[in-house]
């Protein structure tokens, strides 16, 4: 446009800034050399706000390339620039990019303040996309710190915020970051749900960066859904668009997942080398958590090639780095892989030490709190959104006059509200892991643990039984007493099972009177042992303390082992006819190893 002895005027400077920041996703190497081209045009012409426009996207191009230069002091640079010339949308961008950096370096806590600096300068100058922008990417900060009710709460704060604007990018932007949420927690069905519409919109934008996230993210889902092939195909995609828009993030975490597939098809080659190459682009970007999950990869590559020692060497490096950013789903994913390591190394008492440190992290990072917040959000945003559209039904009831259709579309309106609540009722059950009356697993999420740990027994040859336990004849204490008094028995006795057994041993409820147990590492006459003992607790509970006229209670149970059990569904056969066994020898014991 310009040589070297004429100067720009500002108009030129500004379509070269506007063409930079439009094309920024499409091919951020092209934005950069505009912006570049910019700034030098702009310092000659000494055009400041040009000048502090060129060094925001010169530092936010630098940003997305992962390129090694000093990217936050150009950020601030640029951040004092339009302060001082009371530019507050450029304030704005420029603290946003400030927070993606921190964000990006792990430093959560600053991030999070600057998006919201960012949020507040947004909501003075009433730029509504801007704003959700600014949601989701605190969303995104309280998602690396696993604070997940906070995550969704700002992430669909975004979501709403985008859906009254009708802005396509911003929406998939949170559609997919809620889905990546999802998947997190391992809510795969909502998880893919939600990625499917994400990725759906990103197709109508011009933002590839966002599709070849889309793409990356359902990958993801399909490698924990177990379909690794339809995995490998998103994944594929995924890389080639960005490597095509040049974002070293995404690359990064499209290598990592493809990594986890080849692993899956037995490529241990092609798996190390997506992983260290993975491993380099998450160096660049100095994402540590990613560094972690990528060494945990490598690691496991080792472990199923039976190479135990630099399985353990490259898990160590990956619990420093999570430990040093405090990354509680990282730290945790390692431990368990440790455990694994040294047990296969026959080290047992520091297989013990990582898989407890395991147990108890996932504890927390799960808890009954977390869930409960996160249910209680969920039911907020749906029934949020059930209230919006019966209130945009309305608005259009007033418009038609006519009683018919009014009463017609009061109809609709009950049907919509019908449908969300099933949707909220769909949601809930999935995101509830405990059962509600007894506060131990329900069913699904016993079958779930269940089945990993037959899994395991199977891998490393460990003993596992299982126990049902059966309420002897409590129809009579339901009919005699009463329903509270028959659920109040039930509480109790999970209370009991839950404390007489190690806290690694699965305690759920089965069915309506009905308990299972898994005793993880235990033999069938080890765990006749352990059953023995508590079929006598229950038999010696006061249970006069519930109802008076409660004297007597006493509980059957069926044991098995995976001995002779080639899959979970025999072994909870085998248990579950000894437990008739049990009821029909008179009750009030415990049959089967023996
Ligand atoms: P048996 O000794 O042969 O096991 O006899 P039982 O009476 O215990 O067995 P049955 O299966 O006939 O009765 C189970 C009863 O459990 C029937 C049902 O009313 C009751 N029940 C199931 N779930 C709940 C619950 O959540 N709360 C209460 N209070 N009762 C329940
Ligand atoms: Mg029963
Ligand atoms: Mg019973």
């Amino acid at each position: 446009m310009q040589n070297n002895y004429t100067l720009a005027s500002p108009q030129e400077i500004d379509a070269l800034t506007q063409k930079a920041m439009e094309m920024r996703h499409q091919d951020t190497r092209q934005a950069l050399a505009l912006s570049i081209e910019a700034s030098q045009a702009a310092l000659k012409a000494d055009y400041q706000h040009g000048y502090a426009q060129s060094q925001y996207l010169i530092g936010l191009c630098y940003f997305i390339l992962a390129e090694d230069v000093n990217v936050r002091e150009m950020a601030f640079q640029a951040y004092s620039m339009f302060k001082s010339l009371g530019d507050l949308n450029g304030q704005a961008l420029a603290l946003n990019l400030l927070g993606n950096i921190y964000d990006r370096q792990n430093q959560y806590v600053e991030a999070i303040e600057h998006h919201h600096r960012s949020l507040q300068l947004r909501q003075a100058t009433g730029n509504i996309a801007g704003q959700a922008g600014s949601l989701n990417n605190i969303g995104l900060a309280y998602s690396e710190m696993n604070q997940i009710p906070e995550a969704l709460e700002y992430l669909f704060k975004s979501l709403d915020l985008a859906e009254s604007i009708d802005d396509n990018i911003i929406r998939a932007y949170a559609l997919c970051n809620i889905a990546e949420i999802f998947l997190q927690i391992g809510e795969l069905n909502s998880a893919l749900q939600y990625n499917q519409r994400g990725l759906s919109l990103s197709h109508q934008t011009r933002d590839r960066a966002l599709e070849s996230t889309a793409l990356t993210t359902m990958g993801r889902i399909y490698t924990q859904l177990g379909d690794h092939r339809a995995a490998f195909d998103f994944l594929q995609k995924g890389l080639e668009l960005s490597i095509q828009t040049g974002n070293a993030n995404d690359k990064g975490a499209a290598l990592l997942g493809l990594g986890k597939s080849q692993q899956e098809f037995k490529d241990y080659e092609s798996a190390r080398k997506s992983f260290s190459e993975a491993l380099e682009y998450m160096q660049k970007t100095g994402d540590r958590a990613a560094q972690a999950e990528i060494l945990c990869g490598l690691a496991k590559n080792h472990i199923l090639q039976g190479e135990h020692a630099p399985a353990i060497h490259l898990l160590t490096e990956a619990l420093d780095t999570a430990k040093e950013i405090d990354a509680a789903r990282q730290i945790s994913a390692t431990r368990r892989l440790l455990s694994e390591a040294y047990e296969a190394q026959g080290n047992h008492a520091l297989a013990l030490e990582h898989f407890r440190a395991y147990h108890e992290s996932e504890h927390k990072n799960f808890n009954a709190e977390t869930q409960r917040r996160i249910r209680a959000l969920l039911n907020q945003s749906e029934v949020k959104k059930a209230r919006r559209e019966a209130e945009e039904q309305r608005q259009r009831n007033d418009e038609l006059s006519q009683a018919l259709e009014a009463a017609q579309e009061a109809d609709k309106q009950k049907e919509v509200l019908l449908r969300q609540l099933a949707v909220q009722a769909e949601m809930l059950e999935q995101l509830a892991h405990e059962d509600g009356l007894t506060g131990i697993a329900n069913r699904r999420w016993l079958d779930i643990l269940f089945t990993r740990e037959f899994q395991r027994a199977e891998r490393f040859q460990h003993p596992l039984a299982v126990a049902m336990i059966d309420i002897d004849d409590f129809k009579s204490i339901n009919d005699t007493l009463s329903h509270l008094v028959g659920d109040d028995v039930l509480r109790t006795i999970a209370r009991l099972l839950r404390d007489g057994c190690r806290s690694v041993d699965i305690i759920g409820r089965y069915g309506g009177e009905e308990f299972m147990l898994v005793l993880v590492e235990t033999s069938v006459g080890q765990a006749r042992m352990v059953c023995e003992k508590l079929r006598r607790e229950v038999e010696s509970h006061p249970w006069e303390t519930i109802h008076p006229t409660l004297t007597k209670l006493t509980v059957s149970i069926g044991l098995s082992d995976n001995k002779k059990a080639a899959s979970p569904e025999e072994l909870v056969a085998q248990a579950d006819k000894n437990l008739y066994q049990a009821k029909r020898r008179g009750k009030n014991q415990v049959f089967g190893g023996d």
